[in-house]
């Protein structure tokens, strides 16, 4: 059951548009690089010259196909480049190349772990198609000059453009399914994933409805390039459209731009049907023949996919689902993981680390954990000297924290380990004897306790660890403590 917003169900589909990372066009053989000078990297086909005809770039293809693998969708041996016409000045050609009845990937689906209140539930998403496109060029308006410039340079740059169903029902599940989308293109390497650049930018179709009606009418934020951005978007839209219906309007197909500056969204233009564009089938193109020997060839030479890699952490290291989900947030979170893991034999410990105290670190100091300061040997030699006793959690914390601001001699492996538990004292008392000593001088003060634990009062227990622990300055080994006092209280 979704949640509601003011006894309303909120529905969301996203399109979104990855960029190709192919070195050069769709449809040219011109450059696809960011940032160089104005029309530099646009040449006669992407500037419409007469007499230009497109030819098909196979990379763009191939990562399509890559794309429709990784999400487990349909790649149709058989699709058709259709032109949608429309006029904008950054669209010399007067239409633009895309697919439309027969896209090359069809189907397919991207799931997500999702925080509900205390749950962590798994979410799918299903998605409708993808589709190859080439990519417009773009306005430059010189508000010094009063003068408006055309660049052509992104013009057929190879797109992807992916479409979900209509199936999320919050803004927080739309980012969890963005930022997974997100993963996914650039785990496999289709796509750089800048979203700063424009590199990966999503629409979002927002609606809302009572529990049970049919779909509500859909307004679509266009070109949302921040997760954060996406959320105080959708967040924004919801509310709106809920106010416009509870005052009685009609909600309006539209499409709507966010604005950052006053978290608000407005209307840009009343959305276009698809009759509007009269598609058609592009002549200069031939059909896209994709044989499965192709799609074959293809697989064979991708690396392991997130979701199997997350398989492959529950089978071979015994890890929750949710742990191996998480740590397959990028290849590199993974490789951090299996070094350590594997270095130190505990995974379930490993996991905890990374995911705990390593996670926190580095999103508090804005760092990618390729540049953590803590090295999977380093976390693989503590977790060890947990597991051997030699330290207790809290000490291990401590000792953590020491290896990532660097304090004493630097290393990479256990040797540092154990001299920043030695310098700062944190070994654990193993000497039972010692510990015994302390324990009984403990008992003998506090005849209180051991009187009321006697006669049933099981919590009479902690008056008893405390002083214990405090006596031995946090050293002594709690299992130890515990299993002590119970013989020694019989
Ligand atoms: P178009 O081709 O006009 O953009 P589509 O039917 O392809 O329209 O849908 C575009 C996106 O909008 C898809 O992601 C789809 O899931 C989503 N969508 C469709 N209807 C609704 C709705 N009523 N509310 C929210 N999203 C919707
Ligand atoms: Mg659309």
């Amino acid at each position: 059951m979704s949640k509601l917003v003011q006894g309303y169900e909120v529905v969301i589909g996203f399109e979104t548009h990855a960029q190709l990372s192919t070195q050069s066009k769709i449809f040219s053989r011109a450059p696809t690089a960011f940032g160089a000078e104005a029309n530099t990297q646009a040449c006669a086909v992407d500037m419409a010259l007469p007499g230009t005809l497109p030819v098909m770039n196979i990379g763009a293809v191939e990562r399509a196909i890559e794309f429709g693998l990784a999400i487990n969708a349909h790649i149709a041996e058989r699709s058709i480049f259709a032109r949608k016409n429309y006029f904008y000045p950054d669209l010399p050609k007067g239409y633009q190349i895309s697919q439309f009845e027969i896209p090359v990937v069809q189907g397919g689906e991207v799931s997500f772990f999702l925080e509900e209140g205390k749950e962590t539930v798994r979410k799918t998403v299903r998605l409708e198609r993808a589709h190859l496109e080439e990519d417009a060029g773009k306005s430059l308006h010189e508000d010094f000059i009063g003068q408006s410039g055309i660049d052509l340079n992104r013009a057929g740059t190879p797109l992807l453009e992916i479409v979900t169903r209509p199936d999320m029902s919050s803004s927080e599940e739309a980012v969890a399914y963005a930022k997974e989308l997100h993963k996914i293109v650039t785990w496999i390497g289709i796509c750089d994933g800048n979203m700063q650049e424009g590199s990966f930018r999503c629409d979002a179709n927002v609606s809302v409805r009572k529990p049970g009606a049919e779909l509500g009418t859909r307004r679509e934020i266009k070109n949302l390039n921040s997760f954060k951005f996406m959320q105080q978007a959708i967040d924004y839209e919801v509310r709106w459209q809920i106010e416009q219906i509870e005052d009685g309007h009609a909600i309006q197909q539209a499409t709507v731009l966010f604005d950052p500056d006053t978290g608000e969204t407005r209307a840009m233009r009343t959305k276009e049907d698809a009759a509007d564009y009269r598609y058609f089938p592009d002549p200069d193109l031939p059909p896209l023949v994709i044989g499965r020997d192709w799609v074959e060839r293809v697989k064979s030479e991708m690396a392991e996919l997130p979701r199997v890699m997350a398989e492959r952490f529950v089978k071979d290291y015994a890890l929750p689902e949710y742990d191996a989900t998480q740590l397959t947030q990028s290849k590199a979170v993974a490789a951090y993981f299996e070094a350590t893991a594997k270095a130190c034999g505990q995974a379930k410990l490993a996991s905890n680390w990374i995911m705990g105290e390593v996670s926190r670190r580095l999103n508090a100091s804005e760092m990618a954990i390729e540049q953590a300061p803590v090295s999977a040997a380093q976390l693989a030699a503590l977790i060890g000297r947990i597991s051997d006793n030699t330290i207790s959690n809290n000490a291990a914390r401590q000792v953590f924290e020491g290896l990532w601001n660097k304090e004493g001699p630097s290393g990479s492996g256990e040797g540092d380990v154990d001299a920043l538990i030695e310098a700062k004292g944190l070994k654990q008392m193993n000497d039972t004897g010692e510990l015994e000593k302390i324990i009984d001088e403990v008992l003998a003060a506090n005849p209180k306790n051991v009187e009321e634990f006697k006669a049933g009062n099981a919590k009479a227990l902690n008056g008893l660890v405390g002083p214990i622990m405090k006596a031995s300055k946090g050293k002594a080994n709690p299992g130890q403590v515990n299993a002590l006092l119970m013989k020694k209280l019989g």
